[in-house]
């Protein structure tokens, strides 16, 4: 341990402080009172902050009390663009709908329109064939 009175090692079983002569018993006397010092600092500390957290309740609960409006106001001016965006989303599939229906009606009318034409020239085909198979067909019986 070190002397209380001076700072300097205090050798165990010494009876009096190398550096400074302080006696054991006077030495005794510092630490049992430094000690009782640094308890009542510790207890002048915790009530201070005790008596600080009292006295700060009410300025706390004071400033919630305020800043809660302000809060409230500002999450009730951003519910209407909140709604906003919402609505700017549904509006913009909304828009989008047509054209995609346009897309795929444009894309069956073109179907249809191929069909429409080819069908003709596909049954003449397959009607041509088929007298070519029937022409064949007689050829191959008149034998
Ligand atoms: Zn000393």
């Amino acid at each position: 341990m070190n002397c209380p009175n001076c700072g300097a090692e205090f050798p165990a079983g010494a009876a009096s402080c190398p550096a400074c002569g302080a006696p054991r018993s006077e030495i005794d006397r510092l630490l049992r009172a430094t000690e009782k010092a640094v308890d009542r600092a510790v207890e002048t500390g915790a009530a201070a902050l005790n008596r600080a957290a009292k006295e700060l309740e009410p300025v706390v609960d004071k400033a919630v009390k305020t800043v809660r409006p302000a809060v409230q106001d500002v999450a009730r001016a951003l519910k209407p663009i909140a709604d906003a965006t919402v609505q700017a989303t549904k509006d913009v599939a909304k828009a989008v709908r047509p054209a995609a229906e346009t897309t795929v009606r444009v894309a069956k009318e073109a179907a249809d329109k191929t069909i429409a034409t080819v069908k003709p020239a596909v049954e003449k085909a397959a009607e041509k064939t088929g007298e070519a198979a029937q022409k064949v067909k007689g050829k191959v019986w008149k034998r």
